[in-house]
């Protein structure tokens, strides 16, 4: 089946599509459509059906689109959907290492050595098969904010991945092979379930 993918991410393709296997997945600049909608939801799951609604009405064909970020029980779940423009001042945008030492310091400041450093990333994936048939995932990826003497580590990943610690591997994510946060990340759980909802219909 051909599936879209409401991205313009190539690596969340690769990613999707190896999970989808046997299924094609297209983004919307394969077929020369711009696809930027505005992000304006109040919840993951809100801005994973815009997406999704909104490319369905331009290919009527099935649609998966999804949503994600990092919420820190410190900060009462923030920063939430709005993680890619944490820190950002006047739409101005600060970049990935910027972001992680502001996040790390408002974390001290909201309460001291003693503070609670538990995290978790959150993805929810909407598969849309028609303007009303649809699926939809959320999952999450547990862990904590690094501690300050530890620091910002590892190359791997992306955004916030350097200062996303796991206590059971003793690492951050941004330390681990590409294969192994594949297969544990939020995206990739909920695009698990989404893989088994297609095979029911
Ligand atoms: P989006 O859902 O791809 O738009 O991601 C929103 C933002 O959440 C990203 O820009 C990152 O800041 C953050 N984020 C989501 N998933 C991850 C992840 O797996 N690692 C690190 N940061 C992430």
């Amino acid at each position: 089946m051909i599936i879209w993918f409401a991205t313009g991410n190539e690596h969340k393709r690769r990613e999707l599509a190896a999970i989808l296997a046997g299924h094609s997945v297209k983004i919307p600049s394969d077929a020369g459509i711009a696809f930027d909608p505005d992000e304006t939801g109040g919840a993951f799951l809100e801005n994973a059906f815009i997406k999704a609604h909104a490319l369905f009405e331009l290919v009527r064909e099935p649609v998966v689109a999804d949503d994600s970020g990092l919420c820190v029980d410190a900060l009462g779940g923030r920063p939430g959907v709005y993680s890619a423009r944490y820190g950002g001042v006047d739409g101005g945008k600060l970049t990935s290492s910027e972001r992680n030492a502001l996040l790390l310091k408002e974390i001290s400041g909201a309460g001291g050595i003693a503070v609670r450093r538990t995290a978790r990333f959150v993805c929810a994936m909407a598969l849309v098969l028609s303007k009303d048939r649809f699926f939809v995932a959320q999952e999450t990826l547990e862990g904590e904010i690094i501690s300050e003497e530890r620091g910002a580590r590892g190359m791997g990943g992306f955004g916030y991945d350097p200062i996303f610690f796991l206590p059971e591997r003793g690492c951050a994510v941004a330390e681990l092979s590409e294969q192994e946060k594949n297969r544990i990340s939020h995206r990739a759980k909920a695009a698990r379930a989404i893989g088994k909802m297609l095979e029911t219909i």
